[in-house]
């Protein structure tokens, strides 16, 4: 169903039409991208700097488009593993550069410079690892700085000094919005840069940006945005980066049901960023209220597992047999399923359920064992909609 404004409408149809259709991947990794960076190189409007290497010397590039006053920037893959924004980068630089949509006005590049920097962490991201390859988790070395890709991206806020920074993620798939059955596809934050939480006018902005990001993406996702903690965290770059002036936007992409690559995340996040671009030069954000921002429902942890299995009977052969949830997940790296959680787990939703109120296990299963056993003795397959 397309979007009821015909401008959106018309955005999303040119934003599915140029996606790069070779990241349609669960990873990606330096290789993936380099030969789009180099396409997309060919372009006149666009400038790309090689800011600097990863640990193990692999390029960091920045992408930048526009000559304006109002700075964005936006980073990907800070943690090897959450390569979705990856791709929606490179589609939106693609959309940006070959079908420039009607609703940016004519003289964008004069009044915006956009730099865009994908895969921060490509290290990482050949490792498909969330750490760099010194093992570090970048965005908690904002402030010691021992990452070479951490101090490559300060050194970049502090040379653009960026109006607004985009600090794109993956969440894992078990995200759930508030309290619902439904996965948090798209989870927002503007972080907080102190622990008090306080709002200035930089900040302000990052809500009310998400807050008209979120109205428009309703249309796809109507409940289906969630809204992040904001607890301070000073080692972390979004919390440091805010602390700049920068109105400072996480986007976490999410699970969607039967979308075990988050093409939707994806798509979703090149129509979030556009809109926010265009909001800039628009300020139509800034009729958004704090309020609409705090009523984006809580990104939830542990919402979901991959299968559960409700009120299943365990019977050991001497003890009275019991009843109980059984909550399976499935490892990021491997892919293989483990048990989660055993008791009641009423509040978790199982992207596959089975009430397993007829069947019996004859033993008991623990924590963190491998599922696939448990599974074939209650004769129940390994199908799972988001795997
Ligand atoms: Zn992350």
């Amino acid at each position: 169903m397309s979007h009821p404004h015909a401008a959106i409408a018309a955005l999303e149809q040119d934003v599915v039409a140029l996606q790069w259709s070779q990241l349609d991947r669960r990873h990606l990794s330096y290789p993936d991208i380099a030969p789009i960076v180099d396409e997309l190189a060919q372009h006149e409007g666009l400038r790309v700097a090689t800011i600097g290497d990863s640990y193990l010397g692999t390029p960091i590039k920045r992408l930048s488009i526009g000559q304006g006053p109002l700075v964005v920037l936006a980073w990907t893959q800070m943690h090897g593993d959450e390569p979705t924004a990856t791709a929606a980068v490179l589609d939106w630089l693609r959309l940006l550069l070959e079908r420039t949509p009607a609703s940016l006005p004519g003289d964008w590049q004069e009044l915006i410079t956009l730099h865009v920097i994908p895969m921060l962490n490509p290290d990482g991201a050949a490792q498909n690892t969330r750490q760099n390859a010194q093992g570090i988790d970048i965005n908690r070395d904002a402030l010691v700085q021992q990452s070479p890709e951490g101090r490559l991206l300060w050194q970049q806020v502090q040379d653009l000094q960026p109006t607004v920074a985009f600090n794109l993620h993956d969440q894992n798939p078990y995200y759930a919005v508030g309290d619902s059955a439904e996965p948090a596809t798209i989870a927002f934050l503007a972080p907080a840069y102190h622990p008090d939480k306080h709002v200035d006018s930089a900040r302000l902005q990052a809500k009310q940006l998400i807050a008209h990001m979120r109205q428009i993406l309703s249309h796809w996702l109507p409940q289906g945005t969630a809204r992040y903690d904001d607890s301070y965290s000073a080692r972390s770059f979004g919390d440091t980066i805010a602390g700049t002036g920068a109105s400072t936007i996480l986007i976490e992409s999410g699970a969607h049901r039967d979308d075990p690559h988050r093409q939707v995340a994806r798509r979703l996040n090149v129509i979030a960023l556009q809109t926010a671009l265009e909001a800039l030069l628009s300020d139509v954000h800034r009729g958004q209220t704090l309020a609409d921002y705090y009523g984006i429902p809580a990104n939830t942890a542990d919402g979901f597992c991959d299968i559960k299995l409700t009120q299943v009977t365990v019977s050991d052969g001497t003890h009275e047999p019991f009843q109980t949830d059984i909550c399976i997940c499935r490892n990021k790296g491997s892919q293989s399923l483990y048990v989660d959680f055993i008791g009641d787990a009423r509040g978790v939703h199982g992207f596959v359920e089975h009430d397993a109120r007829q069947l019996t296990l004859p033993g008991l299963v623990k924590v963190g064992e491998v599922a696939e056993p448990l599974l074939r003795l209650l004769g129940l397959s390994r199908e799972n909609s988001n795997g």
